[in-house]
């Protein structure tokens, strides 16, 4: 730092002293040097590049001098560096990382702050006029990163946020570039994102549930819905399946597709699934003791649970409490969910299987294990994805539908077609031979009272 510049107080001037007398000037000046002393001794070790802490300080402290300049902050992070270090060794991922440094430091200069936040994380604080430029320094990272010579491909990804004024605390736009980055990581035809308005929404959208999810747990705001499946042919209704909604007290009913990632993330989807499959059981539990008419009613099995080994003594607490044969409580999964935990969630299934559950395949054909799976696992039933009968008129579509279903009727399994929407798709598949399906053709899903008030 220039002494000069820094404008240091002369001790004997007459400024404002305290009750003790002490110059005030001159305490300020030695807790800000206290404060860069700290910084400048706030180095990654490996890198010698600003801590995560150290970048804080120094970006607020540029942007706040500098106030008529635009800034963005720019973050890295690398993909796959853990399998950098697994199949390239220790040394060569520290040599790697020391690279990387190397190449953000060729941007370090006045107004432009660098920093090693911590293991493959690296980041940029600069002023700019216009995104491009923001564009090119990625690409002269990214192409200098290609350059290092190791046998695994590394994977950078960046996120980008550009700061709303200069006094926008460092740590939101880490967050936001955060964000932005964990939008793109991992893929190989985009390698940053900048971070927009819909994200920002989506964070306080997601942020909302979170903080709205235990009331909304404990005062009942959640409603199991029913979607019947019907026999085509005789449209008869055979089954159902149970969809849960959000009925919260300010924004109205909340379908699962904008809750359950949400919860998928802080592990509330366990709670949230408990609630429906006991809400299930009870009510055929309490239909069949009064001899009412009964169908299955399937219920959906978040991939969370298989990380959490209670969930096979949950159902069979369930089925006994509640006298319920299992039969009548399949359980659909989908299998692209699990496919770094397909041997867990599979025995899981069979120990369930020998209590007399079902297994329901959701989503078929939408993952790529699938085909593995039918050769080797006890499947009941195949929900056969609506992305399959959405584009009816396209003839290549049309084999690969009426071949599926001869596919699994030849293995003997039940299939059943999901988001059947007009009398063309029925027909169609009527006429490949199968006879289930769930759409809103039929019904759309539907409070619990009114299913079994339709049934009876
Ligand atoms: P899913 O299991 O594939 O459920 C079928 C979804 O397709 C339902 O959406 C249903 O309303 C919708 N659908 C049915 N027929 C049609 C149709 O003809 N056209 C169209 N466009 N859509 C149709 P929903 O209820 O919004 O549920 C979305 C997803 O949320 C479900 O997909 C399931 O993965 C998940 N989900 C719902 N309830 C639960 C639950 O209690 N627990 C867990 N873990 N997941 C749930
Ligand atoms: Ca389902
Ligand atoms: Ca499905």
């Amino acid at each position: 730092m220039d002494e000069e510049k820094l404008n240091i107080p002369n001790a004997q001037s007459a400024a404002p002293q305290d009750k003790d007398g002490r110059n005030m000037e001159l305490y300020l000046y030695s807790l800000r040097k206290m404060a860069e002393h700290n910084v400048e001794s706030n180095r990654t070790f490996m890198t010698g590049l600003y801590n995560l802490r150290a970048f804080q300080y120094k970006g607020a402290e540029v942007m706040r001098e500098n106030p008529d300049l635009k800034y963005a902050m720019i973050l890295m992070d690398l993909a796959n560096f853990k399998t950098v270090n697994e199949f390239c060794g220790r040394s060569a991922g520290d040599e790697l990382l020391k690279w990387i440094a190397s190449a953000f430091r060729s941007y370090e200069r006045e107004l432009v702050v660098v920093s090693h936040f911590r293991a493959d994380i690296f980041a940029m604080l600069t002023p700019f006029e216009k995104e491009e430029e923001l564009v090119a320094i990625v690409k002269q990272i990214s192409k200098k990163i290609a350059d290092f010579k190791i046998a695994c491909k590394v994977l950078p990804a960046f996120g980008i946020c550009i700061a709303t004024d200069p006094f926008m605390p460092v740590s939101y736009m880490r967050d936001y570039a955060s964000l932005a980055m964990n939008t793109i990581k991992g893929k190989f035809y985009c390698n940053y994102a900048f971070f927009d308005d819909n994200m920002r929404k989506q964070m306080l959208l997601e942020k909302q549930i979170e903080n709205d999810i235990v009331e909304a747990l404990e005062t009942g705001q959640f409603r199991v819905y029913i979607q019947p499946k019907v026999n085509m042919e005789t449209g008869e209704i055979i089954d159902g399946e149970a969809l849960v909604r959000w009925y919260h007290p300010e924004k109205g009913v909340i379908g699962p597709n904008e809750f359950i990632p949400v919860l998928e993330k802080n592990g509330f989807i366990i709670n949230v699934d408990v609630y429906v499959w006991t809400e299930v059981f009870r009510y055929i539990g309490e239909r069949l003791e009064k001899g009412e008419k009964v169908v299955p009613i399937s219920i959906n099995i978040s991939r969370l649970h298989v990380y959490d080994d209670s969930f096979k003594e949950c159902l069979v607490r369930l089925k006994d409490e509640y006298h319920v044969p299992p039969c009548y409580v399949p359980l659909e999964l989908t299998e692209s969910g699990f496919v770094k935990t397909a041997d867990l969630m599979y025995q899981n299934i069979k120990d369930l299987k020998k209590h007399g559950f079902l297994l329901s395949m959701d989503d078929f054909g939408t993952g790529y294990s699938s085909m593995a799976m039918l050769r080797t696992q006890p499947v009941d039933e195949i929900k056969i994805d609506k992305g399959f009968i959405d584009d009816m008129n396209n003839p290549k579509s049309r084999i690969v539908v009426s071949n599926t279903i001869n596919m699994l009727r030849e293995l003997n399994v039940e299939v059943i077609v999901e988001g059947v929407e007009d009398k063309e798709q029925q027909d169609f598949l009527v006429e490949c031979g199968c006879k289930r399906a769930q759409g809103f053709y039929y019904y759309k899903p539907m409070p619990m009272e009114d299913f079994f008030r339709l049934l009876q």
